[in-house]
């Protein structure tokens, strides 16, 4: 494989990915190459689908309003998502686009808003949450994008769930057994992680939570972590007890 161009920007297209294609950009794609990073016809730009691995391609065409790339040669093959669940109480506007981004940089394979009583979010933008988490995987080198499920009450999640995955419930009010231990002791099957919003569970959600049996209670240590916070700490541990860190 050719060398990494790690300058080369990176798009996430809809489009297939074949040797020769030509694909026009939308306008948004067509603006922030030519007119943010000033590229023109010739300069190269890495592009993934989440299905036919990463292709460098270059501006063929760029027209006033009209940006065409051909592909040129498939730099890395499409690597099958990772299998780990990301479920959290929505919170607002920047802090939710941050904590969208760093879930997915942290290898979030899914994305479901979890209503709890204390949710400060009345609604979920999930174009937007999509869009943060286009803007992550195009940054991070990431080839797939997470799904992206409609928000679910916390006590459907839990009614409905498949006990096959472990549901690792990220609780303030846990004693303070080392995280890293509570996990190493998980059996080895697939993963999910809960963060609640900001003003935490009510103690209602987490008896609901500490009985059900597909759940395990950990502590991210003394301190409140405020819930974006508590995402990448959460995430971290997870992907470190998996070997993926
Ligand atoms: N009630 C507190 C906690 C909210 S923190 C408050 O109002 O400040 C938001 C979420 O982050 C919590 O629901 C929990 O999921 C997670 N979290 C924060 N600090 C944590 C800790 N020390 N241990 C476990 N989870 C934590």
């Amino acid at each position: 494989m050719t060398n990494y161009d790690f300058a080369a920007p990176r798009l996430f297209l809809d489009d297939d990915l074949t040797t020769g294609a030509t694909i026009p950009l939308e306008p948004d794609q067509s603006n922030y190459l030519r007119n943010v990073l000033r590229l023109g016809a010739g300069d190269d730009v890495l592009v993934f689908n989440g299905r036919d691995g990463e292709w460098r391609a270059e501006i063929a065409e760029a027209g006033k309003k009209k940006t065409v790339l051909a592909l040129r040669d498939r730099m890395r093959g499409q690597t099958p998502p990772g299998d780990l669940w990301y479920l959290f109480a929505p919170l607002k506007h920047a802090r939710l686009d941050y904590m969208v981004q760093k879930a997915v940089e942290m290898g979030a394979s899914r994305l479901q808003p979890v209503m709890t009583r204390r949710t400060q979010a009345g609604r979920v933008n999930l174009d937007r949450m999509r869009a943060n988490a286009i803007e992550a995987a195009e940054q991070c080198r990431i080839l797939n994008i997470p799904e992206i499920e409609e928000p679910q009450k916390l006590e459907q999640v839990l009614s409905n769930w498949n006990e096959d995955r472990r549901l690792i419930f990220c609780d303030e009010g846990a004693d303070m057994d080392n995280p890293l231990a509570v996990l190493n002791t998980l059996q080895k099957g697939p993963l999910a992680v809960l963060v609640g919003p900001e003003g935490g569970f009510d103690e209602s959600e987490r008896s609901l939570l500490l009985k059900h049996p597909g759940v395990t209670a950990i502590s991210l240590g003394p301190r409140i972590l405020r819930a974006d916070t508590a995402a990448v700490a959460a995430l971290a541990l997870v992907q470190a007890s998996l070997g993926d860190l």
